[in-house]
């Protein structure tokens, strides 16, 4: 046992004495009842109400917290778990190893934040693992009278409300950004379903923060597409040849057109002029030849129900709600020969990046952040503190094999497999694309051994869990792409849970069947061949059960999904549920002395042995495959088998290398050399530094975006919320009418004359500047103040027939209406003005600054804008 974690680890030492505190209150806790448990907790809040000071709070909070989950889940929270939660109080990133009990962690600083009764989300990576979180975690906060919410895809408005309305929600990154971009597109405050963020605790940091940081999300609309030119490009570029008609810049994910491939394209397309801006061909052309020469099927993306969809390359997951932007998807769609989904306009987006920014106390957890530690401070302005195990990591990591080619490569990879596997020793291999995946697969297959296979191809996230879980049971051989399954546990002898669901369907599955054709004595007997031992409860509520008639009508699908959820179901009052939950316990119970030995078994074997086929474009990837085994103190063996032609070495390794290995390595013999070791390293840093300044780019473009759209989502709230806008109505009308005034200088009135769609009873001469001598501007003004004043009372009294409030509305969503058109349209200008930069260059100058600027003149029309288009609609429409 560790005795003192801090020595080890400086950065936490800090927290020494707030630990002491907790272990000593511990004590006391212990000895209450969970009735004096649960006061504590509410003199807690109170206190909060009474001196807002959340710091006095936390020794006594995560004592109560730890004595809540020790007597809940059985798991009392170990000293190094309360470091993590103090990290994560501290706004910073706890970097915890996998299998250390993050989900547990994330108790303590809620817990403490709840007290606030200003929320605290808990951001997780998929539905599944939101689910599977808050209804185990959910015990600890009921015991301590906190509620909880959870946010799943397809919820409905008052749901979604409902559950973060709760002290502690759990939501995916996905659900709760596009939450909110909906909510700042609501006409009625009705429809907002956040309360103002507080505190947010994001499981997987990196992933969220980083990996998926780069691409916005986007709310769309679809606008016209020219289809025809989208297959027209595609078409000519299939003659079009590399290096002669264009270059392929492949670091830098880019095509160079030449001057002969131009005079080639035009010639076939009957064009002048690619790049004639009433015609332009040259965006179509550009990227029918990215499409061809850059992104591949089964790398890049998959074709499923006749759609492209991305696979994320650092995860190897399909993204099915992501598209490339600017007519390149459109240019693959073309390539592939599928139909040519409409182009989308853009209404609202955000990235991740200025999305979590937004909450005034951020905090992350994960178990690879480390080496993105720099952009974690300079973007997000959170540290990453690195946390102890509990136990000793035994892990060995081995150092990498270097092949001369991929066929040397995968042949000893499978035979690796072939002789780990003789031992019964689990292996799991990570690959990088589904292409990998299968052809692995199939050189398994030589060798007749068993496996199962995971990749970005269509599965729901469930199953990827199930097997990821079993990944560690003895024999068994696991392929996935790098990020299968995250989040779930790979226990050795595999995991008990989804075991007994298996075996527990089988039976249920035979018993209503065997009930439903009267053979229930052929079914007795073989239940009791197999499960000689289930105590004798078992039996009798498996036979009252079979005379459930509701249970008999159930599918062997729907017994599937309860036992699926019945882990995550708390309280059930439908009583064949309640009875396969006794079941699931029973069998449980009736299993884990056979864990146990099946636990020590592989652990003798040497735990799970983990095989990289390729360094990825990050070291922090490497690190999560390899951390997938080790957990909690166990043995475990990784190791990497690369060959000269992978990727990172081809295009960063650097001609010296490449020659130096080719005279070094024969057929089929590795090299383990600290010299290629090294440099992979430092390659996969220079393509890490080379990732991070995208990022940094995207996240220097997006600032002054950033700052408009908090000014508009801001303005545009106070909007939604406001009983009446009469105010800014009559503002919006004075204003617009002094504008009319100061533009009308050199036109003629007539405007004027219509702008009230009545007739005004001055009569001006057509030449504005002789008005002065009858009237001063000043009354001028005020004349057209008051006839717009007379307008408004008389749309007013014709509305008042219709019923109370529908001028406030009117006004208010003519308001909301227009600030969203304007940004709508101001959104698009953006992008184009994005790409302008971009394609024509600067010359000496800094596109970013030139951007800006452009942006900062666009943005600044906004306001005459819509006071202008609010007033003429208020005005034109036939209700007012
Ligand atoms: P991580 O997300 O850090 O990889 P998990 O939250 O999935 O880890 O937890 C891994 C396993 O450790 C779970 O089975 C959990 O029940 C167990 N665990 C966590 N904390 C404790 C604890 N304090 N005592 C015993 N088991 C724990």
């Amino acid at each position: 046992m560790l005795k003192n974690p801090f020595k080890r680890n400086s950065s936490v030492n800090k927290y020494q004495n707030l630990i002491d505190q907790i272990n000593i209150l511990e004590n006391d806790f212990k000895r209450l009842s969970d009735s004096e448990l649960r006061d504590k907790s509410f003199k807690l809040t109170k206190k909060y109400e009474d001196n807002q000071n959340l710091d006095s709070l936390i020794a006594e909070s995560f004592a109560l917290t730890r004595e809540a989950s020790s007597r809940t889940l059985g798991l009392r929270h170990f000293d190094v778990q309360l470091i993590g939660g103090l990290v994560l109080n501290d706004q910073d990133i706890a970097e915890m190893k996998t299998g250390e009990g993050k989900t547990l962690v994330a108790t303590l600083p809620a817990v403490l934040n709840a007290m606030t009764k200003k929320g605290v989300q808990i951001v997780t990576v998929n539905d599944y693992l939101a689910n599977r979180d808050q209804v185990s975690m959910g015990q600890v906060y009921r015991f301590l009278g906190l509620d909880t919410g959870l946010i799943q895809e397809g919820m409905s408005n008052s749901e979604r409300r409902e559950n973060y309305n709760a002290d502690i929600t759990y939501v995916t990154n996905y659900e709760l950004t596009f939450d909110y971009l909906r909510d700042n597109m609501a006409l009625n405050l009705t429809e907002v379903v956040l309360r103002p963020f507080n505190y947010c605790i994001i499981d997987e940091v990196d992933s969220i923060l980083i990996d998926e940081a780069q691409t916005p999300l986007i709310i769309s609309n679809n606008i016209d597409t020219p289809v025809k030119k989208y297959i027209l490009a595609a078409e000519i570029t299939e003659y079009l040849q590399v290096n002669l008609h264009y270059t392929i810049d492949e670091k830098n994910k880019n095509v160079v057109l030449t001057e002969n491939g131009s005079i080639q394209a035009e010639e076939m397309l009957s064009v002048q002029d690619l790049y004639d801006p009433k015609d332009p061909w040259i965006p179509y052309v550009m990227n029918a030849l990215k499409a061809k020469a850059l992104f591949f099927k089964n790398v890049h993306y998959i074709v499923q129900n006749n759609r492209i969809v991305i696979v994320d390359e650092f995860t190897g997951r399909i993204m099915p709600d992501r598209r490339w932007g600017d007519g390149l998807h459109q240019a693959i769609e073309a390539k592939e020969k599928l139909s040519i989904r409409q182009k989308t306009q853009t209404v609202a987006s955000i990235t991740y990046q200025n999305f979590f920014l937004l909450y005034p106390k951020l905090a992350g957890m994960t178990g690879t952040g480390k080496t993105a530690e720099i952009e974690f401070e300079k973007i997000y302005k959170l540290s990453v503190k690195e946390i102890p195990t509990a136990k000793p990591i035994l892990r060995k990591d081995l150092p990498d094999l270097i092949f001369k080619d991929q066929f040397s490569k995968w042949d000893a990879i499978s035979q690796t497999c072939n002789k780990i596997a003789a031992t019964g020793q689990p292996i799991l291999v990570g690959t990088t694309t589904v292409e990998k995946s299968e052809m692995l697969a199939q050189l398994l297959n030589e060798y007749k051994l068993s496996y199962e296979i995971l990749n970005a191809k269509p599965e729901n996230v469930r199953r990827e869990s199930e097997i990821v879980a079993q990944a560690g049971a003895k024999g068994s051989i696991t392929i996935a792409t790098n990020m299968a399954g995250r989040g779930t546990d790979i226990i050795l002898g595999g995991n008990i849970n989804f075991k007994v669901q298996r075996k527990l369907y089988n039976i249920l599955a035979l018993a209503k069947n065997s009930a439903l054709s009267k053979k229930n004595n052929i079914f007795q007997s073989q239940l009791l061949n197999e499960y000689e031992g289930c105590s004798q409860k078992f039996l009798s509520v498996l036979l009252s059960l079979s005379n459930d008639p509701e249970f008999l009508e159930l599918s062997d699908t729907d017994i599937l999904r309860i036992l699926q959820e019945n882990d995550r179901i708390s309280i059930s009052t439908i009583s064949y549920q309640s009875s396969i939950r006794f079941l699931i316990n029973e069998l449980t119970e009736y299993s884990k002395k056979h864990q146990e030995q099946e636990n020590k078994i592989v652990k003798n074997l040497g735990g799970l042995y983990i095989i990289g086929t390729e360094r990825n474009e990050s070291r922090r990837v490497d690190n999560q495959l390899r951390g997938r085994c080790g957990r909690q103190g166990d043995p475990g063996t990784s190791i990497f088998y690369l060959s000269l032609d992978d990727n990172l070495l081809r295009l960063f390794g650097g001609p010296k290398i490449q020659n130096f290995m080719q005279t070094q390595l024969g057929d089929g013999e590795p090299l383990q050399s600290n010299l290629i070791t090294k440099s992979l390293d430092s390659a996969q840093e220079r393509v890490e530094e080379r990732a991070y300044q995208q990022r940094k780019n995207l996240f220097d473009y997006d600032d002054i975006l950033n700052k408009q759209r908090k000014i508009v989502y801001h303005e545009r709230r106070q909007i939604l919320e406001s009983v009446s806008v009469q105010k800014n109505i009559f503002a919006h009308g004075e204003q617009v009418i002094t504008d009319l005034l100061l533009e009308l200088n050199d036109k003629t009135i007539p405007l004027i004359e219509n702008f009230f769609g009545r007739d005004l009873a001055l009569r001006y001469s057509s030449d504005f500047n002789s008005v002065p001598k009858e009237f001063s501007s000043s009354e001028i003004k005020l004349y057209l103040f008051s006839e717009f004043w007379l307008t408004y009372q008389a749309k007013k009294a014709e509305l008042s027939v219709y019923g109370v409030g529908i001028l406030e509305t009117l006004e208010r969503t003519a308001i909301l209406i227009n600030t969203d058109r304007i940004w709508r349209e101001y959104l698009q200008k953006l992008s184009l003005l994005r790409e302008a930069v971009g394609w024509r260059g600067y010359g000496q100058k800094n596109p970013l600054y030139e951007y800006k600027q452009e942006a900062y003149m666009l943005f600044k029309n906004r306001e005459e804008l819509l006071r202008h288009l609010v007033i003429y609609d208020l005005i034109r429409s036939s209700v007012i």
